[in-house]
């Protein structure tokens, strides 16, 4: 893998420090009301990759085993100095895919919202731009993430042990 480009990231405190290889799968902004609690705002941006492009700098998160929607947990990976959270592991990807909170990227402007998801629970003030798409619950990874993201999850996936 020679990845084009990296994009560093970490905690308040700098003794987490990460860098993703590339750029994301694709980017998540979700509405729906355990992001909103987890984040005490709106929603949570997580930009998707795979965990082997995601490169630890320094430091070593701790992952924290966090309740979530669909009752099978969310590990979030925390500094455990400052506990900021870096990203996480949902059950349905597994630990080989990483959601990156993009506002712990040093540059989180590069990556504004790929889609816009639960937003049956979106706070009403928040006005969606037109052009993305919104999704009242979930989405069809099929229908919307570009041709190279699926190739690279599905070379993934067949990377993996059966
Ligand atoms: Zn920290
Ligand atoms: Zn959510």
């Amino acid at each position: 893998m020679t990845p084009s480009e990296t994009f560093s990231g970490g905690c308040d405190c700098k003794h987490v420090r990460y860098r993703m290889l590339g750029t994301p799968l694709f980017v998540h902004c979700c509405h729906c009301r355990w992001c909103q609690r987890e984040t005490g705002s709106a929603f949570v941006m997580n930009a998707l990759i795979e965990t082997d492009r995601v490169e630890l700098l320094s430091g070593e998160p701790e992952l924290v085993l966090t309740p979530s929607n669909s009752g099978k947990g969310q590990k979030i990976a925390r500094c455990p100095h400052c506990r900021i959270a870096l990203w996480s592991h949902y059950p349905g990807g597994g630990v080989i895919f990483t959601f990156i909170r993009v506002g712990t990227l040093d540059d989180p402007d590069r990556f504004p919202p790929d889609i816009h998801i639960y937003t049956m629970s979106k706070q009403p003030w928040v006005v969606l731009p037109e052009g993305v798409p919104v999704m009242r619950e979930y989405y069809e990874r099929e229908k919307y993430w570009p041709k190279a993201s699926l190739e690279r999850r599905a070379a993934l996936l067949a990377k993996q042990p059966a």
